[in-house]
This record gives C-alpha cells, sequence and structure tokens, in this order.
C-alpha cells in the first residue's frame, strides 16, 4: 500500500501573486546577457547596475504588468534568483514587514 506523505510545509510562493519585491533589489552587471543600455546605470567607480526608478523598481520591470520587459535578455543574478528560495522568500517577507511599518 502506498500512503501519500504531506509536504512538510505548505508553500503560496509564486510570482504570478508577488509584487515583484526582488525587482527593487540591486542588480550588478557581472556578464554581457544583452540588457539594453537604456535601461543601464553606472556607479562612480564604473560598475554596471540595472537602473532603478525613483518607486524603487528596477527600470525594466513593467509597472503594469510587474512584468520583466527583457525577459529574454535579463541579467544573469535575475536569472539565478529563483521563485522560493531563501533570497525570494526573505525577500517577500521584508516587503510585507515594510507594508505593516
Ligand atoms: S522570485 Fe520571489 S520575490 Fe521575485 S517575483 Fe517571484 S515570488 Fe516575488
Ligand atoms: S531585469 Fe527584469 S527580472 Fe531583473 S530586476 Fe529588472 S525587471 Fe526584474
Amino acid at each position: 500500500m502506498t500512503v501519500g506523505i504531506p509536504p512538510l510545509f505548505e508553500t503560496e510562493v509564486s510570482c504570478a501573486s508577488c509584487e515583484a519585491c526582488c525587482c527593487r533589489l540591486e542588480v550588478l552587471l557581472i556578464s554581457d546577457t544583452g540588457v539594453p543600455e537604456r535601461y543601464v546605470a553606472i556607479d562612480s567607480r564604473g560598475g554596471r547596475t540595472m537602473a532603478r526608478l525613483d518607486d524603487g523598481w528596477c527600470s525594466a520591470l513593467d509597472r503594469n504588468t510587474m512584468k520583466c520587459m527583457i525577459y529574454p535578455n535579463r541579467p544573469l543574478i535575475c536569472r539565478e534568483f529563483e521563485m522560493g528560495d531563501y533570497d525570494c522568500t526573505d525577500e517577500r517577507d521584508r516587503w510585507k514587514r515594510g507594508f505593516l511599518l
């Protein structure tokens, strides 16, 4: 007989129900994935990052859909940021706490 083992905890983490919290983080450009220059900021030491607008979100985020407008060319860091992993859930928690302050 096979007994279904329930998961230790349920997760509701989903990009579909998230306000792209991770797209407010600083994103260093450490390789060339073809990000259009208009979305790139250069700091005083020549470092390249995704530019962020005054609202804090990445300039390549569509404010209406909250989706990445350059998804096929998104930076390596964005590709490696995995939904549901520690950094993702931590960022979501920080975002929720911000609303409660
Ligand atoms: S990866 Fe995580 S933090 Fe980023 S949009 Fe998806 S659920 Fe939100
Ligand atoms: S490049 Fe796309 S995935 Fe990366 S932070 Fe900007 S909007 Fe988000």
